[in-house]
Order: C-alpha cells, then structure tokens, then sequence
C-alpha cells in the first residue's frame, strides 16, 4: 500500500489552503519556482512523527464555471474518492452554514475518517464556540488557527492516528512505471498497445477506488510490470476528471508511485509548458525517467526530424540529460516492443549500487585530470565518497569544506562518475560532507 493520501475540504474562504500551505511547510524548488505554480499548490507530499502522507488541497481544484455548491460536492467526491483520511475544515467565525451543512451531508456518506477541524481560533476566548460544532456529527472538533500554526500539531496527530494499518508498506518487487503526459498525448493507446503485444502476459487489474486501476504484466523474458494509471487513461466518467488541476494532481501522485516514469510527448505537437511542470516534478522526485516521443507516425519526416526533435529536447529539458529519448507510434506500434526492456534497464540504474572502492578509484582518477577549484588560496580536498542510498542513487563526499566546491566542479565529478557507471535515465544525487 502506497503513501497514505490526507484530502481537506470545506466550503471557500474557511482556511483550506491556509492549513495545507502550514501542513505543506515552505519548500522551494525549481518546479515551484515557475510562476503561478506556487500559489496554485493542492498537491504535496510532508510527514508527521515519522508518517510519510500526500496531501490534497480539494479546494484548488475548481470545475469548470458551475455553481458553488456544485463546486463544493464535487471537491468532497473527491476526498472521499482519493483519500484514506479526510480533514473537514469549518470556520469559527461565521459557525455552522449551510454550506457547512452541505459538504457534511456528501461526507456522511463514506466510511473513511473524517477529522473536523475548526480554524481561525485566533484567541482563547473562541475556544467555547467550537462546541456548537458537535452538530455536524464528527465527533470532536479540532480547534487550530491556520495563520499562526496554533493547533496544528493536534490536527496531525488526529490524522496520523487515522492512517490505515499498512499505510507505506511495500508493495511487490515488480517494476512500477507510469505514463506521464497532457491530455491526447496518446497515454492510453500506449498503454492498450502495450498490453496487446503478443508476448505480453496481463496477470491481473488491481482496482482500488484511491489509486484507481494499477495493471500488471509480465514480458516475455519473466519481467514483471506494475503500471501505473493516471487520471485520463482509463475514464471512470466523472466531471472532475476532466479538470487540468485533477488531472496534474493525478500524474504527480502516480509520479510518487512510480520507480521509472515515461513521460510522454506529442510528435505533432512539440513541447508545451505543462511538459515541463510534470517532469520537473519527476526529475526533483528523483524518480527514473524516459521520454517518450508518440506518435512518431503522424509526422512527415526527412533525415533531421530525429536529431532535430533530440536537440529541440535537450535544449527545453536541459535538467533532464541524463534521459533517454525513445521515438514510438501507439498506432503502428514502431519501436514499443523495446520500451519495457528500456523501462527495466533504466529501473535497474535507479537501484544500482556501487561498491565504495570501485568509487573512489573513480573519484581518485578525476581528481587527477581536473584539479580542485580553490578559492582565496584555500584549495577543495577531497577524502572519501561514498554510495548512501539508491532509487536515487544518492552519493556523500567527504571534503575539507563543503563551501569550496562549486556547481561546475560538481558537475564534473557526476560527469566522470555517469562515464563509469551506468546510472543512464536515472538524476544522481552528490552530497558535499564536511569531514569530522
Ligand atoms: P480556503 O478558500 O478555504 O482555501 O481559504 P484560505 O486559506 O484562502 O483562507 C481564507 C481567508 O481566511 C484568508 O484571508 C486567510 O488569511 C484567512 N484565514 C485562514 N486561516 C485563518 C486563521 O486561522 N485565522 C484568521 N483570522 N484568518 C484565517
Ligand atoms: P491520452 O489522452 O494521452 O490518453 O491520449 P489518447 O491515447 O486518448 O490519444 C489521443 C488521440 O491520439 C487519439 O485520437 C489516438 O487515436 C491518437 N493517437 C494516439 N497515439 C497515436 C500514434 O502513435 N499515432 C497517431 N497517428 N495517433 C495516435
């Protein structure tokens, strides 16, 4: 079982956001970054005391230009649809309102926790009004002030307590992949031409109603696949699904799920913003990567279109060099017979280890072709390199200070170690210690 997934939903203005941003803490990242994107934040991963949980912010996604209280119930249906617990958040300030009444009446209907938290508890003195809460049948409120972070530490622990028994156990061993990609790209017609390969044996469609529909598989050479489903592949017909906001939540959520993602481009279209968010996601996840360029048939082609489409690649995705580009047709099926042993080899770099004297011999050799930087006559040293963790691989070096070593340099070290090794489709993660 994955991550648990916590969704928080209520009626505009109570705060939602408020506490998700709290919850969330202040991350900077270069997805992030991207203006519009910060502020446009429902999804996130954060942990508790040692739980890992995703976080869903139900209030950003709004559908289409319907009616506030449509809005409301279909942000509840998708708490109850995605999340394991589900925090209900109402607004000391005005009490119970209808709308209050409203998302309380859909909530009813699901088994899954419901925690109610009270926010914009500001002084002790509001502490008596959250009784008038016990109305809604939740049980106890949670009082918490989302501005000043009062109470959130309660709320937490009440989530917490709610997670489901194996809540972040393992799964299986097989390979978890997923297809990434705007709508039409041809995610789902990859997905059917895959499983309608000849040698490709489908062993069963795991349905569960938070993760939607997982598929396994196995190729002919033993390998097996779990692959992963994203909203839009295989439409369960609701009004939401149709959203950006729910769709972008989804892919993000089967990037957290996946060991190999496959992102996937439109040949016809070329590259457009939302590409890059996505994989801008996956490449800070840490996550394998491959790009995929579909529908590779529908284009004319001369001699360049290839280097041409490769160049344009790197050139808007120059964080993602280390990923392989795959050419491929959903419909005539041209190269997608090798796109699982691709997928399998790119896992098995994510997962590599590297023995630390095969390392440092490596290390030892590149600082001998390319010198230290120094700076104010005080020169970077280099002691010892070591492997801490795969899926990324994820590597320590020991050096005199961590402060001496710039991008560049680090840049180079990565570059001699991806020539000695193969961490092909996989970001590698260089951590400068200072040595005790
Ligand atoms: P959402 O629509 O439910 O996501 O609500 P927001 O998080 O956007 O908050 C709505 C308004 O309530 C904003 O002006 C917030 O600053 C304010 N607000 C949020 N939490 C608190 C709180 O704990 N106390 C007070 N006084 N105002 C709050
Ligand atoms: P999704 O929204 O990403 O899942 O995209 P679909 O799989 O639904 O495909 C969108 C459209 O592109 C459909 O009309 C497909 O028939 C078409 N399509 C998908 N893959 C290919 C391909 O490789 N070549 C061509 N010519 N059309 C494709």
């Amino acid at each position: 079982m994955a991550k648990p997934i916590v969704a928080i939903v209520g009626r505009p203005n109570v705060g939602k956001s408020t506490i998700f941003n709290r919850i969330a803490g202040e991350r900077i990242s270069i997805v992030e970054d991207t203006p519009g994107v910060t502020r446009d934040r429902i999804y996130t991963n954060s942990e508790w005391l040692g739980h890992p949980f995703s976080m869903i912010d139900t209030g950003g996604i709004a559908v289409g230009d319907e009616p506030l209280v449509q809005q409301i119930s279909e942000q509840a249906e998708i708490a109850i649809d995605e999340a394991d617990v589900i925090v209900f958040v109402v607004s000391v300030r005005e009490g119970v309102t209808d709308a209050d009444e409203k998302v309380a009446k859909i909530l009813y209907r699901t088994n899954k926790p419901v925690i109610l938290a009270v926010n914009k508890v500001d002084n002790p003195e509001q502490r008596a009004q959250i009784y008038d809460f016990y109305s809604l049948g939740f049980g106890d409120p949670i009082p918490v002030a989302g501005t000043h972070g009062i109470g959130t530490g309660d709320l937490l622990d009440a989530i917490v307590k709610n997670f489901p028994e194996n809540a972040g156990d393992e799964e299986d061993d097989s390979i978890k992949f997923s297809f990434i990609g705007r709508p039409n790209v041809g995610k789902s017609s990859l997905v059917n031409a895959i499983l309608g390969e000849e040698r490709v044996i489908v062993s069963g469609i795991e349905g569960t109603t938070r993760d939607a529909v997982d598929t396994k598989f196995t190729t002919a050479d033993g390998s097996e696949f779990t692959m992963i489903d994203t909203a839009g592949i295989r439409k369960k017909g609701k009004v939401y699904e149709n959203t950006e906001k729910y769709s972008v939540m989804r892919a993000l959520r089967a990037i957290d799920r996946s060991d190999v993602v496959v992102m996937v481009l439109n040949a016809e279209e070329g590259i457009r913003e939302q590409d890059k968010h996505v994989a801008g996601y996956a490449h800070e996840a840490g996550k394998g990567i491959i790009i995929a360029v579909n529908k590779w048939d529908a284009i004319k082609k001369n001699t360049h279109s290839l280097n041409d489409f490769t160049a344009a690649i790197r050139q808007e995705f120059q964080y993602l060099s280390y990923a392989p580009i795959i050419f491929v047709s959903a419909k005539t099926h041209q190269r997608l017979g090798e796109l699982p042993a691709l997928i399998k080899r790119i896992n098995e770099n994510h997962g590599r280890r590297i023995q630390s004297a095969v390392l440092n011999d490596v290390i030892m050799d590149a600082l001998a072709y390319n010198p230290t930087p120094t700076d104010n006559g005080r020169r970077l040293r280099v002691y010892y390199t070591t492997q801490v963790a795969t899926k990324p691989p994820t590597f320590v070096i020991f050096v005199n200070d961590p402060e001496l070593m710039h991008f560049s340099y680090e840049r180079f070290l990565e570059n001699r170690i991806r020539e000695a090794f193969d961490f092909e489709g996989t970001p590698v993660h260089l951590i400068e210690r200072k040595r005790k």
